[in-house]
């Protein structure tokens, strides 16, 4: 099927038509993105600095590129310019490099803390104590060039859809929650990036404003190239 076909099923099987679609194109030829470009396609998402920078360059200015992956200090300089959101922060050290990157350019870098929310063992990700101690950490005060918007989760890789919905609830709960604490300023929650091809609905249903969807808009990817 073509990508412009699967936007359009995509789409229509939204269960919260205002969540943001973001086309996960990692992998994928710049051909790929222009498809989905033109069938109205804004917001794309790499995981990769490397990648993201080496795409970006020849694609219509009005892309908003994602990083959804996880973000190397010394890599954020590259993608620092014209990057539109950060998912993956996930401790205070990130965060103060990327206000570091973000000062050198007078921009200010918009940034979700990502929140492990599923059963697997994973390095990436703060648990809930981890995000609070973030939240009130005198450090943030500090910051002048980030904001951070949101939180982002990925649940577990399973098919049991209650445990995906328990984990989904459970970081939008944890987002609520934050609302009603005295925040510092930089820190706007918002935003829940929750939801990938095989778990998007059940991430909608569960309050997500953005879904990150790679094989079903593109199609399986190929790791072997
Ligand atoms: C690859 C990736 C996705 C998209 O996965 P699909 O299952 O292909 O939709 C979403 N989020 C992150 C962080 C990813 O790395």
């Amino acid at each position: 099927m073509s990508i412009q076909e699967n936007l359009r099923k995509l789409k229509e099987s939204f269960i919260n038509p205002d969540c943001l679609l973001i086309a996960v194109s990692k992998t994928k030829p710049v051909a790929d993105i222009l498809a989905a470009y033109e069938a109205g396609v804004r917001d794309f998402g790499e995981n990769k600095v490397q990648e993201m920078t080496e795409k970006q360059p020849g694609l219509p200015l009005d892309i908003r590129w994602h990083m959804i992956g996880h973000l190397q200090r010394n890599k954020i300089k590259h993608i620092a310019p014209f990057v539109h959101l950060i998912h993956g922060v996930d401790s205070i050290k990130l965060l103060h490099a990327v206000n570091k990157e973000g000062k050198k350019i007078n921009r200010i870098l918009n940034c979700l803390l990502q929140v492990h929310i599923a059963k697997e063992e994973s390095k990436f990700g703060m648990d809930e104590r981890e995000l609070l101690a973030t939240i009130d950490s005198d450090a943030l005060g500090t910051l002048t060039h980030v904001k951070i918007i949101g939180l982002m989760g990925m649940a577990t890789n399973t098919s049991d859809e209650q445990v995906i919905r328990r984990e989904f609830a459970g970081l939008k709960t944890l987002m609520d929650n934050l609302k009603n604490r005295t925040l510092p300023s930089i820190f706007e929650p918002n935003e829940l990036s929750m939801g990938m091809s095989g778990d998007y609905k059940i991430a909608q249903e569960e309050g997500s404003t953005m879904v990150r969807i790679g094989s079903a808009l593109f199609g399986e990817r190929n790791y072997q190239k």
